[in-house]
């Protein structure tokens, strides 16, 4: 017996999640684990279906001419072709052997096209017209909003009716057809998003992740030498490399793992809520405890301690490469356990974007989604624990190292600007732990070697290359240019925290009454794309607010050299590349919505410039 219905390439009739309609979809691909197909819409809308969602073309032009003569249907469907997400079943000359089932398919269908026409008809004149103009377009898009109401509780419905001042003729009516399909929508959202091989790879492919792993750690070394030097222009020869047996010494590889399972240790302590992240592709949701900001406490009080027993917080100065390096080392074997523990994992577990069946991209990208080792959950741990938390620790060593190499009493005023303003950003992360549940890293990227190197070497050593310039390179700065920086920062912050803790409340409640006065565009899969507040300024707020606090933090080291600029210009690259690769998913996600959100919300990251 066949296992699949439907060959790769063809083109069939596939039911819009949650809705009645059926549109033309070419199936991409069948996984045979899941038993769902993955289909593409016309706009480009990527979505899985059941086979039960999915019917014969030849099946619809038989409907289509047997309603052709009065049926309303006939003029619904071919309405709304140009506004759907992707195209309506056409009229077609109906086959002379149809099959029993296509018979049954037919009387369905019958019913089905005159629901599309009751659902559709209050939008087919206002959807056209939806192309980024303010509310009063945006209120009345109607066909959206009432794919939307399917998964949304009655008071998100009522809030959405009132906010876009919907009042469909027949409400009451078209509420009891949305109910009866409610059970429909949530089984399909559930597993819009099974995990299936990666088709599209990022970061260069093969050749491109492949060079990454040997480019990234080699930039930090070459950083953090170029540091060292006198004159640590960019444009001078590289220094000579250090002899190899220099680089490593078990005494700090064995500081390093203590620090590391310190680290654990506090995350597995059992203080803090538990919150769940969000639906996993099977449906599922897994615990998070919420315990950083608690880890951070802790840490504090064990570094005054050492510092009280008068312990050389320099040593992590005096063998800062060597740190590096065992950072280094232990994320390497890291990525290497994840790949292999990765191979033994459920398909549906893996990672929707490094599940390519190549090795090198995922063992870069990260071929487990979120591995975990009984409750305590590797990603999430690494996220923030053991690399961000380090980056404080070693801003603070260097501050004391500045100190005593340059012979002062107290701190520069540049090293306490960039000691507060990344203390004050690493608190905040820790503070607000949660929100990273929402974040790509957690819910799309695998945990691989790019997180792993990312959150163990990248973040603790490169991202404290101002303080470490500092260090040997002092810089004078007056106090209303500190006054300046300070207020740049405090800009880049307020923007950077409202945007997040905005999108991340909403996706958490869009029922909240607090956030009642935004703006949305329903979507179909269930969650809506805000218009209106950060989200509506541009497409990205907080990664604005990011780029322009990362300037902050490089300002205080003056302008003699680009090298403490290294982050802020590294940095807008990677946001700039982050921001196309969310907008590549949200696209696939969204479909015509998100392109709606675009036209609406014009400028990605910087406000009349991008
Ligand atoms: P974001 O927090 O920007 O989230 C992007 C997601 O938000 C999208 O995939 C979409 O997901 C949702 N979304 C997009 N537009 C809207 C909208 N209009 N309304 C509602 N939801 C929307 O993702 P990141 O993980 O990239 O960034 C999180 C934070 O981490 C940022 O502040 C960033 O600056 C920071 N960051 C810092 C780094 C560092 O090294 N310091 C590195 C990377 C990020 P969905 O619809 O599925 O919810």
């Amino acid at each position: 017996m066949p296992s699949r219905r439907f060959a790769d390439g063809e083109m069939v009739m596939g039911r819009w999640p949650g809705s009645v309609l059926y549109y033309e979809v070419q199936v991409t691909s069948y996984d045979d684990v899941s038993h769902l197909y993955t289909v593409k819409y016309k706009d480009g809308t990527e979505l899985a279906l059941k086979e039960s969602d999915i019917r014969s073309q030849s099946s619809f032009k038989h409907r289509k001419s047997q309603s052709s003569s009065s049926s309303p249907s006939r003029r619904s469907t071919s309405r709304s072709r140009s506004r759907s997400p992707g195209r309506p079943a056409k009229g077609r000359r109906r086959s002379s052997s149809q099959s029993r089932e296509h018979k049954d398919d037919k009387k369905k269908t019958v019913q089905e096209t005159s629901l599309a026409l009751q659902v559709l008809k209050p939008s087919e004149n206002n959807t056209r017209r939806y192309n980024g103009e303010p509310d009063s377009t945006e209120k009345n898009d109607t066909s959206c909003i009432i794919l939307e109401q399917k998964l949304k509780p009655d008071l998100e419905i009522e809030r959405v009716l009132e906010q876009y001042s919907l009042r469909p003729r027949k409400e009451e009516k078209k509420k009891e057809e949305i109910y009866s399909e409610k059970k429909i929508f949530e089984t399909i959202k559930t597993i819009e998003k099974a995990s299936s091989k990666t088709k599209e790879l990022e970061f260069g492919g093969r050749i491109g992740t492949f060079t990454l792993i040997f480019f990234l750690p080699a930039t930090v070394f070459y950083l953090l030498l170029m540091c060292k030097q006198d004159d640590p222009s960019l444009m001078n020869f590289p220094p000579p490399l250090p002899a190899l047996e220099s680089l490593w010494e078990a005494r700090v590889f064995g500081v390093f793992l203590l620090w590391f399972f310190l680290q654990a240790l506090f995350y597995l302590l059992p203080i803090g809520k538990v919150v769940e992240g969000l639906p996993l592709s099977n449906g599922r949701k897994l615990q998070y405890r919420i315990n950083g900001f608690y880890a951070f406490i802790l840490t504090a009080a064990a570094i005054g301690i050492l510092l009280y027993f008068q312990f050389e917080l320099r040593y992590l100065y005096d063998h800062f490469m060597q740190f590096a390096v065992s950072a280094a080392v232990f994320s390497m074997g890291l990525s290497i356990y994840l790949y292999i523990r990765s191979l033994k994992a459920p398909e549906e577990e893996l990672a929707p974007g490094g599940n390519s069946g190549y090795f090198v991209y995922d063992f870069f990208t990260g071929h487990e989604l979120n591995p975990r080792i009984g409750s305590f959950d590797l990603k999430y741990f690494c996220e923030l624990r053991p690399g961000l938390i380090g980056w404080v620790v070693i801003n603070l060593a260097m501050l004391l190292a500045e100190m005593k190499i340059q012979n002062q009493s107290v701190p520069s005023l540049a090293m306490i600007l960039v000691n507060s303003f990344q203390l004050l950003y690493v608190v905040d992360a820790l503070w607000n732990e949660e929100a990273i549940l929402t974040t790509m890293d957690i819910t799309h990227d695998g945990f691989g070697f790019m997180l792993a190197f990312g959150d163990l070497v990248w973040v603790p050593f490169v991202y404290s290359l101002q303080a470490f310039y500092l260090v040997g390179h002092p810089t004078a700065i007056s106090w209303p240019v500190a006054a300046a920086i300070t207020i740049l920062n405090c800009i880049g912050y307020y923007i950077f925290r409202s945007a997040n803790s905005q999108k991340n409340n909403f996706r958490r409640n869009p029922a909240d009454p607090e956030l009642a006065y935004l703006k949305f565009i329903p979507t179909a899969t269930g969650k809506g794309l805000l218009v209106t507040g950060w989200w509506g300024f541009v497409r990205h707020p907080n990664y604005l607010g990011d780029i322009i606090m990362a300037l902050a933090w490089s300002l205080p080291c003056g302008f003699n050299h680009i090298l403490p600029y290294f982050y802020v210009i590294y940095f807008i690259c990677l946001l700039v590349h982050r921001e196309a690769r969310d907008e590549h998913l949200c696209k696939q996600k969204y479909g015509l919505a998100w392109e709606r959100y675009c036209q609406r919300v014009p400028y990605r990251i910087f406000p009349y410039i991008y």
